[in-house]
């Protein structure tokens, strides 16, 4: 039974999650081969040539002769006379890697890059726009070949780490997959080094444990693990036993957005001048998330009191709320933040008023509840946000205020980090 079959062909409704890790082979030395055709079938080294350089990418050719990534290039060349050797183009390699990256990007929202060449992507949902997972990940093999001419692998499974594993088992071309009910078949003879976080030392003293697998890491009790590895012995016990719940995360999702405000008088805590400020925080913040296509599901409030410290600092105050559903309504995120102030707890007057959201989500992708039909109501919502956005577009964002919004807005920054 080959690991592929072991997926099975059928459908991913039994999987908690569906991830995927795509890795480009060889990627370096391939682009190199893809713009200098005569280089094709010879092994390729790119890397420095001086005394002191390493290989950064070789051909399948080269290594052949057992040239490897960050080997010497001294080393490389005694292996590999033969080889031809080639310098890096950095922004080549770069360009390619956007256009990898847009390929990956069609098939999910959420897609985290680990380097210039290979990513996870959560195809967790997406069935029914793109079929079972092994036909998914056909496809997007063949996109990558399409768009690049470049060679995936692919490994499919329901954890990060099985796929990250599959995809390097695969390679060069390959595609793996192991559905959930074959994880503990797929791990148990896997060497143990091949779980994360197991290095050199660490494997050095499973071996005394005689601790050769992941099967036998995963039949070791935990709490002796701890006292043999520390923390470390039973998380590398979740790891073998096949429980890494760790979600693939977008680089969109690591953003936030924030609005702050200085007063030109500091202002109590209770006063509507602050309440405005908030009300117009929200609205301005919630237009960049619509046009970004996002929600937040955390919102926080920031408050600097009006108590020098000395050397121009004040105490800073911040209070957060994770609201059930994620959100890109100016009104509801102003109404979060101001119900933060009452828990800010100080007597404090206020000099600056700030409010940030973190934690997004993709407002029109596989995360939402795709057969959940909104609430009428937020539907109205919807539409008005987005004709309120258009008046923003054309006439500035001044000319949108909504009942008390008329802040004054005396330091306005934006922070997209
Ligand atoms: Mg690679």
């Amino acid at each position: 039974m080959s690991i592929e079959e072991a997926a099975g062909a059928g459908s991913a409704a039994h999987w908690p999650r569906v991830i995927a890790h795509a890795d480009m082979d060889a990627f370096y030395a391939s682009v190199e081969v893809l713009d200098n055709p005569a280089l094709r079938g010879l092994p390729v080294i790119v890397g420095g040539r001086s005394a002191r350089g390493v290989v950064t990418s070789a051909s399948y050719e080269a290594r052949k002769f057992g040239v490897r990534s960050a080997m010497p290039t001294g080393q490389a060349r005694k292996l590999c006379p033969q080889a031809i050797f080639v310098p890096g183009r950095m922004e080549r390699y770069v360009e390619i890697s956007r256009v990898v990256r847009r390929v990956f990007e069609s098939f999910s929202p959420i897609v985290e890059p680990l380097s210039l060449d290979e990513a996870f992507i959560d195809l967790t949902g997406t069935e029914r726009l793109l079929g079972p997972p092994l036909d998914a990940a056909r496809n997007l093999k063949r996109r990558v070949l399409e768009e690049t001419g470049l060679v995936a692998s692919v490994g499919v499974a329901p954890t990060k780490m099985a796929a990250k594993i599959l995809s390097d088992m695969s390679k060069p071309d390959g595609l793996l997959a192991v559905a959930p009910e074959k994880m503990r078949e797929f791990l148990t003879p896997l060497p143990v080094e091949r779980l994360w976080g197991v290095g050199r030392v660490t494997l050095a003293r499973m071996h005394e444990c005689g601790i050769k697998t992941v099967g036998e890491l995963a039949r070791r009790d935990p709490a002796e693990l701890k006292i043999l590895f520390g923390a470390m012995g039973p998380h590398l016990h979740e790891l073998a036993s096949g429980n890494d719940t760790r979600p693939v995360i977008a680089d969109w999702q690591r953003k936030s957005y924030g609005e702050e405000n200085t007063f030109a008088q500091d202002v109590a805590l209770d006063s509507d001048e602050i309440r405005r400020v908030l009300i117009a925080h929200g609205d301005a913040l919630a237009r960049p998330l619509r046009a970004d296509r996002v929600c937040a599901r955390t919102i926080t409030l920031k408050l600097k009191l009006a108590r020098p410290l000395g050397g121009g600092r004040y105490p800073l105050i911040t209070r957060s709320f994770s609201l059930d559903a994620a959100t890109n309504d100016g009104p509801e995120i102003s109404r979060v933040a101001t119900g933060l102030l009452s828990k800010a707890g100080t007597r404090d007057k206020i000099r600056l008023a700030g409010v940030q959201v973190h934690q997004l989500e993709r407002a029109d992708g596989a995360q939402l509840g795709l057969f959940e039909s909104a609430p009428a109501e937020d539907r109205k919502r919807d539409r008005l946000n987005l004709a309120l956005d258009a008046v923003a577009k054309k006439f500035g964002d001044e000319a949108v205020t909504r009942g008390l919004a008329r802040a004054e807005r005396a330091a306005p920054t934006r922070r997209i980090k």
